[in-house]
């Protein structure tokens, strides 16, 4: 089977055609600026190994939708004969609340239902809609699902998610930790477990995905048992440009100075993070070269970056009453080497200890140092594959 995966923004849509007898990506693209003067498609024939940039307006996203699968059975650049090869399509959606514990296939009472997840992700939810009523619309037989950033988490027991505001809080406007990155974090606890050769319910996994987003997460038996994102992404580590948790407060405190929620949400998503901390940049990769010609502003966002991802991590071993493996992921767990030894170091007393030389190596590695008893693995993560496999598995039921 061959199935399309979209990952609709709102003003971007980004897809892949995957054929799952093989788990291989046929072709990969990304159409930007959807109805914004300069709209194009920029489309990769990955077997080809071309790359094709099309501009061409898109007034929305269904205009969006038909160019890609234009681009997909294409003569020259496509990569299929015709649509009907296309077996199913998988969307990302940001958030299923507590409505969606698992992917699903998607039926008008799924679409009420998503809906109602809407208030909770005003921002992502939406494009999300959109994507999907787009393919309704061209591809109205073939199988559509929906796989939720959230759904992971919602293993998490109640001691683990709730916040200690009045329980109402919970029950009428659904304000709990929800998390999120979870299609990442289930996909490579599994690729873990199967790295190590053992069942995952037989593991206590604590990933990391560490990118321009960051969360933490407790795995304890293939399960999710807590997570460091919370009712929105701001929670947790600091990231690139987002603050992480910090004392609530500040929030109350910057409001009675007169700024505007609208500017204090701006200050915590956009302008915080190692990128507000360093006053130098949101990426990795420009900080370590600061830190290096002596910033001492862009070292501290490094450090207060990795004493963070430290610190869950002894807190998740607590919380599971061990740990088996630490799993890397993303732009920064995958990349940046210096950052991984950084959250590890003084980590041996808890049997947690990485290998220099190996930590130098790339792509899926094990990076554990000879007789440390928890192994440190990198695992490139896969969010596609996991939306490919997931949307596979339902539609053949
Ligand atoms: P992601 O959100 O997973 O795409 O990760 C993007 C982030 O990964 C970038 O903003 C960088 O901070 C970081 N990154 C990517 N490549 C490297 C690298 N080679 N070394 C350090 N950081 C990197």
């Amino acid at each position: 089977m061959k199935v399309l995966v979209i990952n609709a923004g709102s003003s971007s849509l980004k897809y892949q055609l995957i054929d799952m007898d093989k788990q291989s990506v046929l072709a990969k693209g990304l159409c930007e600026r959807i109805g914004i003067e300069g709209s194009n498609l920029q489309h990769t024939n990955v077997g080809a190994d071309s790359k094709t940039k099309i501009e061409k307006p898109m007034k929305d996203h269904g205009d969006a939708i038909q160019m890609v699968i234009d681009a997909l059975v294409d003569e020259k650049i496509g990569v299929i004969k015709s649509m009907d090869e296309i077996g199913a399509v998988g969307h990302r959606v940001v958030h299923g609340a507590e409505e969606f514990a698992n992917s699903c296939l998607i039926t008008e009472a799924v679409m009420k239902a998503l809906e109602k997840c809407t208030p909770l992700a005003p921002l992502h939810n939406p494009p999300n809609i959109i994507g999907i009523n787009a393919c309704t619309k061209i591809m109205p037989n073939v199988p559509q699902v929906a796989v939720f950033d959230t759904a992971f988490h919602q293993t998490m027991p109640a001691k683990a998610f709730m916040y200690a505001l009045p329980y109402e809080c919970y029950e009428k406007d659904r304000i709990r930790k929800y998390g999120f990155h979870g299609t990442s974090h289930k996909y490579v606890s599994q690729e873990a477990a199967k790295f190590l050769g053992k069942a995952p319910e037989d593991l206590k996994i604590i990933t990391c995905h560490l990118g321009n987003g960051s969360s933490i997460s407790a795995v304890d038996g293939g399960k999710c048992v807590d997570t460091s994102m919370g009712f929105t992404p701001l929670d947790g580590v600091p990231m690139g440009t987002r603050t992480g948790s910090m004392d609530p407060a500040v929030v109350t405190y910057l409001l009675n100075k007169g700024m505007t929620a609208a500017e204090v949400d701006n200050l915590m998503n956009k302008k915080s993070g190692v990128q507000g901390v360093s006053g130098v940049s949101s990426d990795f990769r420009d900080l370590s070269a600061a830190s290096k010609e002596g910033n001492k502003r862009a070292q501290l966002a490094l450090d207060m970056f990795t004493y963070q991802v430290k610190k869950y991590i002894g807190s998740y071993a607590a919380a599971m009453g061990g740990v088996d493996a630490v799993v890397f992921t993303a732009g920064v767990g995958e990349n940046d080497a210096a950052t991984r030894k950084a959250v590890t170091d003084g980590l041996g007393f808890m049997g947690i200890a990485v290998d220099d030389e190996k930590n130098n190596t790339r792509g899926t590695v094990d990076i554990t140092a000879d007789g440390a008893s928890v192994k440190t693995l990198v695992i490139p993560t896969n969010e596609e594959l996991m939306i490919a496999i997931d949307t596979k598995k339902i539609v053949e039921g």
